[in-house]
């Protein structure tokens, strides 16, 4: 799991985030004050190992960038797909899989071009839209989930 580092707004420390429990409302780990993730959000780095398990138990509507880094168009949504986890961080989970690395789960849903964004809520896969989009489009589908 990729990590988000966060500075302590009491004691000003450092603290590492699991990309994953940036949504659970992470306590610093030094004077246990609660952190604020707003504007500090980043995509959640997911994979073939956890993938399900993590679209199961989000307790957010859950955006997820499937792409490669060869892929023109991908390198173009990359930057936008990590402004959308900042910017929402309390409201959606953004997350990406890079399909070179992680060929179960791209065949698993039946990939075949990228960028993919793909929408789940409770766990169940609601919509997908294939090719580069404008922020707004994709944003329009979180709202509506
Ligand atoms: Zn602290």
């Amino acid at each position: 799991m990729n990590n988000v580092i966060v500075s302590c707004a009491s004691c000003n420390k450092k603290n590492r985030i699991p990309a994953d429990k940036q949504y659970l409302k992470p306590k610093c780990g030094h004077c246990k004050a609660p952190i604020s993730m707003t504007n500090q959000g980043i995509p959640v780095e997911l994979g073939d190992q956890d993938f399900h398990d993590f679209v199961k138990q989000a307790p957010l509507p859950v955006m997820v960038d499937f792409f490669s880094p060869t892929c023109g168009p991908c390198q173009t949504m990359l930057p936008i797909v990590s402004t959308m986890a900042r910017e929402n961080v309390y409201k959606f989970i953004i997350a990406k899989v890079d399909t070179s690395k992680n060929q179960q789960i791209a065949s698993f849903f039946n990939i075949r071009g990228v960028p993919s964004f793909m929408f789940f809520r409770n766990g169940r896969l609601i919509d997908q839209i294939t090719g580069a989009v404008p922020k707004n489009v994709l944003e329009q589908k979180l709202r509506s989930l």
